[in-house]
């Protein structure tokens, strides 16, 4: 009687789950078993007539620590004469510990499976990993549903493009068709268990004739992409061997995993500056498939993905319930069989789209992940759960404290969810797939329902690169862009023929509007997980019109077919030379370089030929003194680039001073390498050549300015001491810690960089080589935090970094202003530019730099003293007259008793770019306290003997989404040698009340 009402108590809870678990159940997989009679059995998996592999399910029992963390699903194998079982191939079951498997060998598993039954198929990605792998794709079903895979793809196809269809035929289409569900291995290269987990399940779909398997392989098209990150795994599964081979040694961290980033391939889904991205979001377009399931081992036991908001505002709810609802089928459905610690929402957030999956999520689908557990190898280890085995409302079956955990333990919890998803999907294909074209057809009407109509890209944009390479990213995405016929006027603006238009009635408008739109993040939310603002027009500098007057959608326009691509010319017959227009877009640095052998300079000044403008900072290039073929060659170069040169009579007489091609050096550390990863993506792409070393070869190399010009220290996110030691040396005795290509870490010879010994770190003889590099004339570059190497050091004065105390801007995107257009690091710049920042560095500049390092000093982090008015009414004290103008910015006037002590100008820190003040700083994300960054100096220059440093407090160079910025790191690099250049003494004046700070020098 008790567990009758138990069970109608359940059932009660969940009818929304089972009322649809039933539609669609002719075949009854035992997993929906909870519709079935209440029983003490547990649920059971297996073929009645189906013979088992019973060594490969003994190796299943024994390698598995816990009966608790076996289910039905996967505590046996079943045998098949035909179909070989994954030890067959490699040697070895899956989950036996101590075994890893490479790429190679795990493809060479799926083509076994391929050839030897019908319902396998393996697919290779369009584009090769950078280290030259393949990536593969593998799709399991019944053998009907392969041999009509091209029409199955068509039906998805077309539910996800409303467009084509009405209601009458979507509903035959979903009749029709099948879901598929399509799961993705080790994006994380360190997370090792899923490419494992994905080969016995692959066989397990296409062999067992249990329900569940019989109800997959019906109604669902599983994709398995086997590793996703295959450079990473390989290099993994080194690294793996090698420790195994010197137990008792210390080994290096994954230094590298891909060529470029580490963690941060999870984070290109917006940028899709990688292979794997563009891969991944590729194969979706061909597919449309109805889920991607990432998976990922960080978590204890098993959290299933829905997060805990705030949600990305850009979706629509009906993917968010159906997030929830196969995650709380999975937790019931694995609780039910008795495993602990299988729960949701509390990691994570939902908000940002630059998670892989985010090729589903951003185009109507479903995107999903798991953290299992992993041991980050493959040994069996004790393992001590922190807070994460409390109980809490959305875990009520928390992990254990304490366990013993194997990577089949890992392997069990995976696929046996993984199993369960996919069956529920079975069930419910005609729901999921309905939703697929529902969530299509909402998309397109949000033109007309929601809004925005549509985005334009002005035609009279000055940097036409930029805006052209943003659309060709809309495109990479799926979405399509027009250019107006004609120019149009509308509530929202003009604008002229030509102008792009990315138009909200079509099925990838959700992704666009994602991408275009402005954030707003409330500080009051959970703490973001990641970024929290992204806007893209901003960061890349590019101007993005969010248009909801109607009448954009009726303006003649035509589809772009292909990429967007400006072709630039010569202007002009002037045989004395050209002139090249700085547009601050990165094909100007390019520019420089591919004409190495060529002279140019640069315009100090703004100028015009003719009627036309040229920005400070724009090349002059005379025919005299250069090679003979200049205009043919220069010809080429801005024809491929987008740039106009314009061939003058006479040369502009403006000052200038020559621009050189920079030898450049990035620097990276042995300690981490994930963000400057991103730097050589961009250079590499750019074609900016640069020579890529350790800061060990620092402290190596004596005379650094024999070999470089500048040198950019990426971003490490450690501190100068952190740097300065580098990995530590535990004994002289101790071995070294090599990071080198041998017979046993081949796939390490392929990493940017190796060394026999990742000890020691960029050493004080390192930092007094830097120092001699820049007193002789080199620039150095620092990004961020590691600002702090050149302030503790001494190697500057004038500047330190202060803590926030009330700030909270966590991957925001802010405005900045630029306080001295005449240093050449704002050369094609307009007076504004929004920039990524993350919480730090807040510098805090010396008075006698003059402009922003007031900022902190006045109302600082507190803001106004507290009293009558509102934030920004001057502070009144009572008895006694105002003053005149309260002092709350500016540059004071100079004390003439203290001048004599202040720095001669030449030597004094240079603000060039400035957090614009607060009421203007937010563009999208987060922002409180904002009166602490307000003013601060985002870009400075500091004179150094004959060389300069100069630091950036936003990260110019972030995930291939801050093109807009890229420009302030070129110029400081092509100008390295007059960056003094346009440099003047700040007249004193009365400062204004209530101005922000601004530097003006
Ligand atoms: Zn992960």
């Amino acid at each position: 009687m008790k567990r009758v009402i138990v069970a109608a108590l359940t059932f009660a809870l969940c009818t929304p789950l089972f009322v649809f678990g039933q539609r669609n159940n002719q075949t009854q997989p035992n997993d929906t078993s909870a519709t079935t009679k209440p029983s003490d059995k547990k649920p059971s998996n297996k073929a009645a007539a189906q013979p088992v592999n019973k060594e490969y399910t003994d190796s299943i029992l024994a390698n598995t620590t816990d009966k608790q963390f076996l289910t039905d699903i996967v505590d046996h194998l079943p045998a098949s004469a035909k179909v070989p079982s994954p030890e067959k191939v490699l040697g070895y079951p899956i989950g036996t510990p101590k075994k890893l498997t490479y790429t190679k060998d795990q493809y060479r598993y799926y083509r076994e499976l391929e050839k030897a039954t019908p319902r396998v198929k393996t697919f290779v990605a369009p584009e090769k990993s950078e280290q030259g792998r393949e990536q593969m794709l593998v799709v399991v079903s019944d053998e009907a549903n392969l041999a009509k895979l091209a029409r199955y793809k068509e039906i998805t196809a077309k539910l996800g493009d409303p467009r084509t269809i009405n209601d009458e035929l979507a509903a035959q289409l979903v009749a029709e068709g099948k879901a598929i569900y399509w799961a993705s291995g080790s994006i994380h290269s360190t997370e090792t268990g899923s490419p494992e987990m994905l080969m016995e399940m692959a066989y397990r779909i296409a062999v067992e004739d249990s329900p569940l398997m019989q109800a997959i392989r019906k109604n669902v098209i599983v994709m398995i992409t086997p590793t996703l990150e295959v450079d990473g795994r390989d290099t993994m599964v080194d690294l793996y061997n090698y420790r195994k081979a010197n137990e008792g040694k210390r080994s290096p961290g994954l230094i590298y995993w891909g060529k470029y980033v580490a963690h941060d391939n999870n984070r290109d889904s917006m940028g899709m500056a990688l292979a794997l991205s563009r891969n991944q979001m590729s194969t979706f377009l061909d597919f449309h498939p109805t889920v991607l399931h990432d998976l990922h081992e960080s978590v204890p036991f098993l959290y299933t993905s829905t997060g805990t908001g705030p949600y990305n505002a850009w979706l629509d709810p009906i993917v968010i319930n159906e997030w929830q609802e196969l995650a709380y089928h999975e937790i019931q459905q694995m609780t039910q069989r008795g495993v602990p610690g299988v729960w949701t929402h509390g990691f994570y957030d939902g908000w940002a789209p630059n998670y892989m999956f985010y090729v589903a999520n951003g185009h109507n689908s479903i995107g999903r992940f798991y953290e299992t557990f992993g041991n980050g190898g493959a040994d069996t280890q004790d393992r001590t759960v922190g807070a994460q085995s409390g109980r809490d409302w959305f875990r009520p079956n928390p992990p254990l404290a304490r366990v013993k955990w194997s990577i089949r333990n890992n392997i069990n919890l995976q696929q046996s969810a993984l199993l369960i998803a996919m069956g529920y999907v079975a069930n419910n294909k005609d729901k999921f797939l309905n939703n697929f074209y529902l969530k299509s057809k909402r998309s397109v009407a949000k033109a007309k329902t929601e809004g925005p109509a549509a985005y334009v890209l002005p035609g009279d944009e000055t940097r036409k690169n930029e805006a052209a390479d943003l659309v060709n990213l809309l495109k990479l995405q799926g979405c399509e862009v027009h250019r107006l016929t004609n120019a149009i006027e509308t509530k929202d603006g003009k604008y002229p023929a030509g102008s792009y238009v990315v138009r909200m009635d079509q099925p990838y408008s959700r992704m666009a509007d994602m991408l275009l739109d402005t954030q707003y993040y409330n500080v009051n939310d959970p703490r973001p997980y990641d970024d929290t603002g992204w806007t893209l027009g901003p960061l890349r500098n590019v101007k993005t019109a969010r248009v909801k007057d109607q009448k954009i959608l009726d303006a003649a326009m035509t589809l772009i077919d292909g990429t967007a691509k400006v072709t630039g010319n010569i202007e002009g017959t002037g045989k004395a030379g050209f002139v090249v227009n700085h547009t601050g877009e990165s094909a100007v640095a390019q520019l420089r370089y591919r004409l190495k052998d060529v002279k140019f300079s640069s315009a100090e000044a703004s100028l015009k030929v003719g009627t036309k403008e040229f920005n400070a900072g724009s090349y002059v290039i005379k025919a005299e003194g250069n090679p003979a073929d200049l205009e043919a060659r220069l010809s080429k170069e801005v024809a491929d680039l987008g740039l106009t040169a314009t061939a003058v009579e006479k040369l502009p007489e403006v000052a200038q001073h020559a621009v050189g091609t920079p030898r450049i050096a990035l620097v990276h550390t042995w300690i981490n390498t994930q963000n400057e990863g991103w730097y050589r993506v961009e250079l590499d792409r750019l074609g900016i050549p640069y020579d890529y070393i350790s800061d060990q070869d620092l402290g190596r190399i004596a005379n650094l300015r024999d070999k470089y010009d500048a040198i950019i220290f990426g971003p490490v996110g450690a501190n100068a001491q952190a740097i300065v030691r580098g990995p530590a040396k535990f004994s002289e005795s101790e071995a070294p810690i090599p990071w080198k290509r041998s017979e046993l870490t081949p796939n390490l010879g392929l990493s940017p960089d190796q060394t026999d010994d990742i000890r020691g770190g960029l050493g004080v003889q390192g930092v007094a080589n830097l120092q001699k590099f820049i007193e002789s004339g080199g620039l150095f570059v620092t990004v961020g935090g590691n600002a702090d190497l050149a302030i503790d050091f001494g190697i500057v004065s004038g500047v330190s970094i202060q803590d926030a105390k009330l700030l909270q801007a966590r991957g925001s995107v802010l405005n900045a202003v630029f306080a001295d257009r005449k240093s050449p690091i704002a050369y094609g710049y307009d007076e504004k530019l929004a920039v990524y920042f993350n919480q730090t560095p807040l510098f805090q500049i010396a008075a006698f730099g003059q402009g922003g390092g007031f900022g902190g000093g006045q109302q600082g982090a507190a803001g106004r003293p507290s009293g009558r008015g509102s934030e920004s009414d001057p502070d009144i004290v009572q008895g006694r007259r105002p003053p005149e103008s309260p002092v709350s910015g500016g540059t004071p006037p100079v004390d003439p008793n203290a001048a004599a002590q202040i720095p001669p100008l030449a030597i004094r820190p240079r603000i060039v770019l400035q957090f614009a003040p607060e009421k203007e700083l937010l563009v999208s994300g987060m922002l409180a306290g904002g009166s602490e960054l307000a003013g601060k100096a985002a870009v400075v220059m500091f004179p150094v003997g004959k060389g300069h440093v100069v630091m950036f407090a936003n990260n110019p160079m972030w995930r291939h989404q801050t093109h807009g910025s890229f420009s302030l790191l070129f110029n400081a690099i092509l100008n390295y040698d007059n960056l003094g250049v346009g440099r003047t003494e700040a007249a004193p004046r009365p400062p204004r009340a209530g101005e922000d700070d601004e530097a003006e020098q």
